[in-house]
C-alpha cells in the first residue's frame, strides 16, 4: 500500500522486456546520432503524441530515466547554478528534488522551502512570502506526500507575481490527472514533470512536459528542456521503457482508465473514513487523492516505525512518513503514508477499504506498548527485539492470515 507503487499490465512489462532493449539512440525522433532507428523513432513519436493528448499540452520529452533526472533537466533549462528556487520541504510532503540540502537542486542550487500548516494545507501566505522576499527564479508545486489537491491556480499567482518558472511535478498523481480524477496543472504552470510508474500505471520513467503557458513565458522553453535532457544530462535513452511508456499511456487514456483513477479516490476516501473509525487519527481528517497519512502522535512520537514493521508482520506493506510539524526526525517520524493505487489495481473496492482498515487498525493496536528508547544509541537493538517480538503477534499472525486470504481473491496477472 505504498502510494508511489503500482502493478503494470503486462503489455507494459512485455514492453519493457523487449528487444527495443538492445538499442541505441541518442538524440530524438529524426535527428539520431546511430543508424537503425526506423521502430524506435515510431515507439517514442507515439509515447510524445499520447503524453501530449493526455496532459493537453503541446510539447514532451519521454527520454528521462526516472523522477529525479526529469527534475534535474527543469533546473538545467531554466537556472543557472546558484540561482534561487523555491520548493515544498521535504519534511512537510515535498520531493527530495524541490531543493532539499542533501540533493543536487539544495546543493547546486539556493533553495527556499515553504511549508504546510497542521492541518495539512500549504501554507499560502508563507509561500508568497518567501516568493517575494527571494526572487525564486523556478518554484515548484507537487509533493510525495500531501493529502489534498494540489494547488495549481495559487501557486501560479505567486510565481506570476515574482516572474519566476513554475513547474508541477505531479509524478504521484499523473494517473489521476489523466483520468480525471484530479484537476489538471496545464492552464496554469510552465512545465510539468511526472514519473511514469505511480498512478500512471508504467514502466520506471519519466517525463517533461511544456504548456502552451510555458512556451508564451519563452518560446524556446521545450528545446531547452530537450537539450538538457541530451545531451545535458543524459545519454542513450532507454528504448525499451520509452516503448513502454508509450504502452502505459495507450492505456491511461482509455475509458475504463477513467473508473479507475476514480476508484483509486473513492478508495482513498473509504479507507481514510474506516481508518478514523477505528480510532487512528489522519493528518487533514481524510485525502483528496490517492494518499493518506496516520498521524502516530496520539500514541507517541517517532512511533512510525513501530506502525511500519507491525504492519510488515501483518503482510501490509507501508512506509513511515513524517506528519507536517513532526515532533520526531525524518530517519524516526511519527506517521504512516499509505496508498491505494495498488491494491485499486488488484480489483479491491471500498468493501475491502473496510476491512483493510480495521487490520491496520488491530495490527497497530499491537504496537501501544513499545516507545522509541530516548537514547539514540539504544534505538537500533530495541527495534530489532520490537520486531522479533511483533513477528510473534497473535493478533498480528490473524491480520496475515486475512491479509493473504484476501489477495488470494484478487491475485495478478490471472494465468501468467
Ligand atoms: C517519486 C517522485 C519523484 C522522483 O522519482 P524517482 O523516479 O524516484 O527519481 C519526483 N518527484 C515526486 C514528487 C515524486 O513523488
Amino acid at each position: 500500500m505504498i502510494p508511489s507503487e503500482n502493478f503494470v499490465s503486462k503489455a507494459v512489462l512485455e514492453a519493457m522486456g523487449s528487444v527495443f532493449t538492445n538499442k541505441y539512440s541518442e538524440g530524438y525522433p529524426g535527428k539520431r546520432y546511430y543508424g537503425g532507428n526506423e521502430f524506435v523513432d515510431k515507439a517514442e513519436n507515439l509515447a510524445i503524441e499520447r503524453a501530449k493528448k493526455a496532459f493537453g499540452v503541446p510539447r514532451a520529452n519521454v527520454q528521462p530515466y526516472s523522477g529525479t533526472p526529469a527534475n534535474f533537466a527543469v533546473y538545467l533549462a531554466t537556472c543557472q547554478p546558484g540561482d534561487t528556487i523555491m520548493g515544498q520541504a521535504l519534511p512537510d510532503g515535498g520531493h527530495l528534488t524541490h531543493g532539499w540540502k542533501t540533493s543536487f537542486s539544495g546543493i547546486f542550487y539556493k533553495p527556499v522551502q515553504y511549508h504546510v500548516k497542521a492541518d495539512g494545507y500549504i501554507d499560502f501566505e508563507e509561500a508568497r512570502r518567501l516568493a517575494r522576499e527571494n526572487k525564486p527564479r523556478l518554484i515548484w508545486v507537487g509533493a510525495s506526500a500531501y493529502v489534498r489537491q494540489f494547488p495549481f491556480k495559487e501557486m501560479a499567482e505567486i510565481a506570476d507575481e515574482v516572474g519566476a518558472y513554475l513547474a508541477a511535478d505531479v509524478a504521484h498523481i499523473s494517473g489521476l490527472i489523466i483520468g480525471g480524477a484530479h484537476p489538471s496543472p496545464a492552464p496554469y504552470v510552465h512545465i510539468i514533470t511526472t514519473t511514469t510508474h505511480k498512478t500512471l500505471r508504467g514502466p520506471r520513467g519519466a517525463m517533461v512536459m511544456v504548456t502552451e503557458k510555458g512556451l508564451q513565458k519563452d518560446p524556446e522553453l521545450a528545446d531547452k528542456i530537450d537539450k538538457a535532457v541530451f545531451p545535458g544530462l543524459q545519454g542513450g535513452p532507454h528504448d525499451q521503457t520509452t516503448t513502454a511508456i508509450a504502452v502505459a499511456l495507450g492505456e491511461a487514456l482509455k475509458p475504463e482508465f477513467r473508473d479507475y483513477a476514480h476508484q483509486i479516490v473513492r478508495n482513498a476516501k473509504a479507507l481514510a473514513d474506516a481508518l478514523m473509525k477505528n480510532g487512528l487519527k489522519l493528518v487533514s481528517n481524510g485525502t483528496e487523492n490517492h494518499l493518506m497519512l496516520v498521524d502516530l502522535t496520539p500514541i507517541a512520537k517517532g512511533h512510525g516505525v513501530f506502525a511500519q514493521e507491525a504492519l510488515e508482520a501483518a503482510g501490509i506493506t507501508v512506509n513511515k512518513n513524517t506528519i507536517p510539524l513532526d515532533p520526531s526526525s525524518p530517519f524516526y517520524p511519527s506517521g504512516i503514508r499509505l496508498g491505494t493505487p495498488a491494491i485499486t489495481t488488484r480489483g479491491m473496492k471500498e468493501p475491502e477499504m473496510e476491512k483493510i482498515a480495521k487490520w491496520i487498525a488491530e495490527a497497530v493496536n499491537e504496537t501501544k506498548n513499545y516507545k522509541l528508547p530516548a537514547e539514540k544509541a539504544e534505538i537500533g537493538e530495541y527495534v530489532k527485539k520490537f520486531k522479533e517480538e511483533i513477528k510473534g503477534n497473535a493478533a498480528v499472525k490473524n491480520v496475515r492470515e486475512n491479509v493473504r486470504e484476501l489477495c488470494g481473491r484478487f491475485p495478478l496477472y490471472k494465468g501468467m
